[in-house]
């Protein structure tokens, strides 16, 4: 309780840099965040699975990723949300009366339960602060198929073993109509929003594209 009354007094500190500041990150690792966004976070932004990124996976983003996922920082995922729907904002491709949505690629329900919280579901509710595009949480689960490994062959267990989603809650009741955009942090090989796109798909609705915070691809 006295942690309680004190906090009113005390400043919080920034969890990059441990100085304290007023708002989720002090000003400096803000300003230093910004120099890892893409000058053109569109660049991807073709072909069968359109990408929006929004910075490069290097130093303080990949920091600020690292404390988001593994130190318990769910206030920098809203942060960056909004950083990534201002940038989506000045230039998406997308007509301005689209019916969207916002799906995060869930996390495994095991992993959910010891992080407290999904990261990419922080980055849409920011993201979605700012696009005035919904967001739908439960649009996918994820989980491990439970088929019997034994009496399978190597192939047969990999893919046994594979996580899978599923259409959520959300999903079941959402019009074909409304087209998805997939939420994700990091981008890296493209193999996890190819499976839930996948899904969406088979579920009958069209996807728009990919929404990532960052990638480690380079070209741009
Ligand atoms: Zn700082």
């Amino acid at each position: 309780m006295w942690k309680d009354f004190l906090s009113l007094f005390l400043r919080d500190n920034c969890p990059l840099c441990q100085r304290p500041c007023d708002g989720t990150l002090c000003g400096d690792c803000d300003r230093t965040l910004l120099t890892y966004a893409f000058r053109d976070p569109f660049v991807y932004w073709r072909e069968e699975l359109p990408l929006f990124v929004w910075g490069r996976y290097e130093g303080k983003l990949k920091q600020a990723i690292a404390r988001l996922k593994y130190d318990s920082q769910p206030a920098i995922g809203t942060h960056l949300g909004v950083a990534m729907g201002r940038a989506w904002n000045q230039s998406h491709p997308l007509p301005k009366l689209a019916l969207c949505a916002l799906i995060p690629v869930p996390l495994h329900p095991h992993r959910l339960a010891a992080r407290g919280y999904n990261q990419a579901q922080l980055l849409g509710a920011g993201f979605s602060e700012v696009t005035g595009i919904p967001i739908l949480p439960a649009g996918l689960v994820r989980q491990r198929d439970t088929v019997a490994l034994y009496g399978l062959n190597l192939v047969q267990r990999q893919t046994a073993m594979k996580e899978v989603f599923e259409p959520g809650k959300d999903l079941k009741r959402l019009s074909r109509d409304v087209s998805i955009l997939l939420v994700d942090d990091i981008y890296t090989t493209g193999t996890t929003v190819k499976e839930a796109a996948t899904v969406l798909k088979n579920a009958g609705f069209k996807l728009s594209g990919v929404v990532a915070l960052s990638t480690g691809k380079r070209s741009n």
